[in-house]
This record gives structure tokens, C-alpha cells and sequence, in this order.
């Protein structure tokens, strides 16, 4: 099979981006922005949509996000990004209605001052804690410190040794579990919380004492924006921006470095040294191969093992350690009327051990001003934490049964949706398991040997969208710095 060659282009570099989501989007828009015009970027995605956990449709005709839906502000890099594409006057940010908690059989506020749900004094979470949780928990400073700096644990085990179980599965989990789909138990101390462990490093002799030291100040302000047509305005901005050749509906099977071939020798011996890269994609039936200058992959952990594997093995190897958790979204338009029942929050985050299938609800219609359809009430129901598999692999019509029992479990909200959409995010988010750190640095230090080569994506420094975005720009600077040095 001849390959379509995107190589040695006169006057231009080729690169390929691996992974339509935000951060392989995001590292083709930079590479844009770093390699000028001539450049040609394809980017491939397996699957024929972009975006990936970014993806905006329509719930009873107005836009709603069903994967992720807002986006750090008190970090600057996706608000910066939506500004830079002219998505400025876009953002928006939630309403001042706090979230609730079901702990306990009871629906109560969300305490705010905690580190990810751990309190730094007891008073915060007196509501939300058993009498015997409370007093296991105000007992803390007094029981002896396990912590060795330096090292990392499990979030859960170190919260129930010093904190008991109720913090948990009535704080802890639920708020790690919004972020990553994951539990405490399973997901590490130094990748999650890392202001926690540095403090603890520096000798605060307990959970709630290191917990006071991290909590920031109060500050004014909003923590989240998101964009008023829906988060697909930023996929559609970036694509647009970054004058992209795409392939969607073509997963990339392999990688390898690229035979020389005479006709592409370039002028300096250290790139003919180097090869560039061969792409295998498309269906395993009838493979194509593109090659390239530059790879910049921006897939999940399992993918990354695979494309890696032979090219990098420590980071294929490190990559396979990586796990990821499935999840699903309901998003439920209801008649406005059942407004007059809903609580007075943006949503509620579910305690991992209440005898309900979902694990948090966001009231759209209460949290956005923006999400606040024609006639009706927008709530979003997720499901799923790493692990977890029997609850999603229902049909559409009974996860929204399941969304809607729990919805009115909590809430006494029983009307029948006039719309409902449910998207499934298989692996969507990775799994941050103690040592995750260590992960990382050896997937970039064996892919920092190999020149031409980088990495992006939510495997790496962050699930968020800043985090993706700032490993999206630091690939593609890694990619333009060695595209020019070859040339
Ligand atoms: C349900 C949900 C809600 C979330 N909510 C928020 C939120 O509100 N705020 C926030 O900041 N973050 C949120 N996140 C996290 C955030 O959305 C993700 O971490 C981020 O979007 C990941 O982007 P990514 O590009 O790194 O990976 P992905 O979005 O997973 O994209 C990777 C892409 O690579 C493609 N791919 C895989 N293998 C191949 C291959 N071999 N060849 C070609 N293509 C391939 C996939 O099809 C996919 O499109 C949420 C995540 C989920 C799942």
C-alpha cells in the first residue's frame, strides 16, 4: 500500500494530533498558532465526532452540555482559550445557589470550607455527619499522625484512619467523585489533593490541621464559567482557528518511526537521522498509513499504552497502569412547574454508601441562568463511579427511570420528562491512583527521549479542561520547538 504522505511538504512542516477531544484539539490549535500557515496538521479521531467528554446537544431546543459542562476560572487557561477565540462575551458564570449532600438519608447544604471534603473543623460538617462521626472526627488532632513525607497513599485510607469512614463516603466521595468518576478508596492523596500532601510533608501533625492550612482564603469571585451556547462553541472555535485536515471515524491502530525514504531527506542529517513518524489508522480490514514529521497524541491511558508500545515502552508500560472509569449523564427536561417542588440549589452530590443508582444531580435550570429553556426545568442526573459496571450497562429508557426514581427520592419531583437525553462516557476520565505522579513522569521523560514525539490530555496533569489545555499547549510547544531545530 503506498502511504499518503503528509511529509517534507515544501515550504511546511506535517504534524498529526491523535484525538479529537479538547486537548487534542487545543495542541492543534496551538500548533497553528506556533507553526504558521504552510504547516499541515491533520487531526484523527476514531470516532466520527469531536470533542470527546466535550459535547453539546440540544434538550428540548436549547443547547446543553452532557459531558463536561463548565470549566475552571480561578485557573486561567480555558478561559484565556475561549477569550483567544473570540468567545469572550460566551461566558458565563452559575447562579449563587450552593449545592446539597445526601448523606445519611438527609439532603442537607454542602459545607463549603472543606479540602475536597475534608473539614478542617468539625463545625463545618456538623450537619452533615452522625453524632458518632462528628465526635470520631473532632477526636483527630489527638490520635497519632501515619505520614511519611514524600510518600503517597490512597485518599480514603488515610481520611478514614484519621478522620472515620463518614467523611468518606458522605464528603470525600462525593466530590472526588464528581471529578473523576472515582472513589477515595482507589484514587491517590498527591495527584488529587496535592496541597493536602504538601502540607503534610511539611509536618502539620494532622488530617484537620493540614486541611486548615490548604483552605484557601474566601475569595470573591466565581470558581466556574461556562459558554452560554454550550462548551461545543469552544470545538467549533478551535477547529475553525486551527485550519485543521481531519479524519474522523479513523482510529489511529499504530505507530512506528518512519523508514527513510530518499525522497524525503531533508537537508540537515539531524533530521534525516530522526525519520519522522508513520501513522496506521482507519479499519483494521483496510488500513491507510499517513506520514509525518510530528506526532502529538492526545488519547486516554489505554489508548496511549497501545500507540506506545514498541516506540516507548516505559511509558506504554506506565500508561497500562492507568485505569478508567465509566459514567453516564441523563439530562432530563421537565415542565416548569416542577420547579415549584425543586430544592433551592444547584444540584446534589450523593453519598457513596445511600442506597440510590445516581451519584449527583445538577439542577441546569437553577445552576445556569443560561440553561433556562423555553417551559421547562433542565436537570442532569450522573451515574457511575470506577468500578461500577451493572449500572450502566441498562438501556437508555432504564437509566432514565433510574435518574428519575432518585430524582424523586430526593426531591419529591415525580413529573414526566417532556425530553430526556443520555450519553454514556465509556473511560471517559482516568483514574489518579497513588503513584500517579511517578506514572506521568515516566510516560513523559520516555516520551521526551524520542524526538518529534509528545503527549497531551486528562491521563496526565488534571481531568479539568484548564489541565488538559495547559498539557495541549506544552505538546505542541515541545512539537514546534523540535519542528524548528530540525529544520
Ligand atoms: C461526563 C463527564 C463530565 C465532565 N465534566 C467536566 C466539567 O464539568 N469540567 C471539567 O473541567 N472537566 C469535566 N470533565 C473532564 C473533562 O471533560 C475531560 O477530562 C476532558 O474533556 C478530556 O479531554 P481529552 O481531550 O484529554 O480526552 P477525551 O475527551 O477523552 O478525548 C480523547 C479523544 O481521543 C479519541 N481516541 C481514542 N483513541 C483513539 C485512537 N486510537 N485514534 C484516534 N482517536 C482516538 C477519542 O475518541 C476521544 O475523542 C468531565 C468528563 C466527563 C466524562
Amino acid at each position: 500500500m503506498t502511504p499518503t504522505s503528509a511529509a517534507g511538504m515544501p515550504g511546511g512542516s506535517s504534524v498529526a494530533v491523535v484525538g479529537g477531544g479538547i486537548s487534542g484539539l487545543a495542541a492543534a490549535y496551538r500548533l497553528r498558532r506556533l507553526l504558521g500557515p504552510e504547516a499541515r496538521i491533520t487531526l484523527i479521531e476514531g470516532s466520527p465526532r469531536l470533542g470527546g467528554a466535550v459535547r453539546t446537544v440540544e434538550l428540548a431546543g436549547t443547547p446543553y452540555d452532557i459531558g463536561a459542562e463548565a470549566f475552571l476560572v480561578r485557573r486561567p487557561e480555558a478561559a484565556a482559550l475561549a477569550s483567544e477565540l473570540g468567545l469572550g462575551d460566551q461566558v458565563v458564570h452559575p447562579t449563587p445557589v450552593g449545592p446539597m449532600v445526601r448523606a445519611g438519608g438527609r439532603t442537607v447544604a454542602l459545607p463549603r470550607r472543606t479540602v475536597m471534603g475534608v473539614p478542617a473543623d468539625p463545625g463545618e460538617v456538623a450537619a452533615v455527619l452522625s453524632q458518632r462521626g462528628l465526635a470520631r472526627l473532632a477526636a483527630e488532632p489527638g490520635t497519632p499522625l501515619r505520614w511519611e513525607p514524600g510518600a503517597d497513599v490512597a485518599v480514603g485510607q488515610l481520611v478514614r484512619r484519621h478522620c472515620g469512614d463518614e467523611v468518606v463516603e458522605r464528603l470525600v466521595d462525593p466530590l472526588l467523585g464528581g471529578v473523576y468518576a472515582g472513589r477515595a478508596d482507589a484514587l491517590g492523596l498527591r495527584a488529587t489533593l496535592p496541597g493536602l500532601a504538601g502540607a503534610l510533608d511539611r509536618g502539620f501533625g494532622s488530617v484537620r490541621a493540614a486541611a486548615a492550612e490548604v483552605l484557601p482564603p474566601a475569595a470573591p469571585g466565581p470558581v466556574f464559567g461556562a459558554l452560554r451556547d454550550g462548551l461545543g462553541r469552544l470545538v467549533d472555535a478551535l477547529v475553525d482557528a486551527a485550519a485543521l485536515v481531519l479524519r474522523l471515524g479513523a482510529p489511529v491502530r499504530a505507530l512506528s518511526r518512519r523508514p527513510l525514504v530518499s525522497g524525503h531527506a531533508s537537508r540537515d542529517s539531524n533530521r534525516q537521522s530522526q525519520g519522522g513518524w508513520r501513522l496506521e489508522l482507519g479499519s483494521a480490514a483496510a488500513p491507510e498509513h499517513l506520514d509525518v514529521d510530528a506526532v502529538l497524541l492526545a488519547v486516554p491511558a489505554p489508548a496511549l499504552r497501545r500507540l506506545l508500545d514498541g516506540i516507548a515502552p516505559a511509558a506504554s508500560t506506565a500508561a497500562g497502569t492507568v485505569g478508567v472509569a465509566s459514567s453516564v449523564v441523563v439530562g432530563l427536561a421537565l415542565p416548569a412547574d416542577a420547579a415549584e417542588t425543586l430544592p433551592a440549589a444547584s444540584g446534589v452530590l450523593i453519598g457513596s454508601a445511600e442506597p440510590l443508582t445516581a451519584k449527583a444531580f445538577t439542577f441546569s435550570s437553577r445552576k445556569w441562568a443560561h440553561a433556562r429553556g423555553d417551559g421547562v426545568l433542565l436537570v442532569r442526573g450522573s451515574l457511575g463511579r470506577h468500578g461500577e459496571v451493572s449500572a450502566l450497562q441498562r438501556d437508555d429508557a432504564e437509566l432514565v427511570a433510574a435518574v428519575r426514581d432518585d430524582l424523586a427520592a430526593l426531591t419529591g419531583v415525580t413529573a414526566e420528562p417532556i425530553d430526556a437525553v443520555v450519553a454514556r462516557w465509556g473511560g471517559g476520565l482516568p483514574q489518579y491512583a497513588p503513584g500517579h505522579l511517578d506514572t506521568v513522569a515516566t510516560i513523559e521523560s520516555a516520551v521526551a527521549a524520542q524526538p518529534g514525539l509528545a503527549v497531551a490530555g486528562a491521563t496526565l496533569h488534571g481531568v479539568g479542561i484548564p489541565a488538559c489545555v495547559a498539557t495541549a499547549d506544552a505538546a505542541a510547544e515541545r512539537i514546534a520547538a523540535h519542528l524548528h531545530r530540525a529544520r
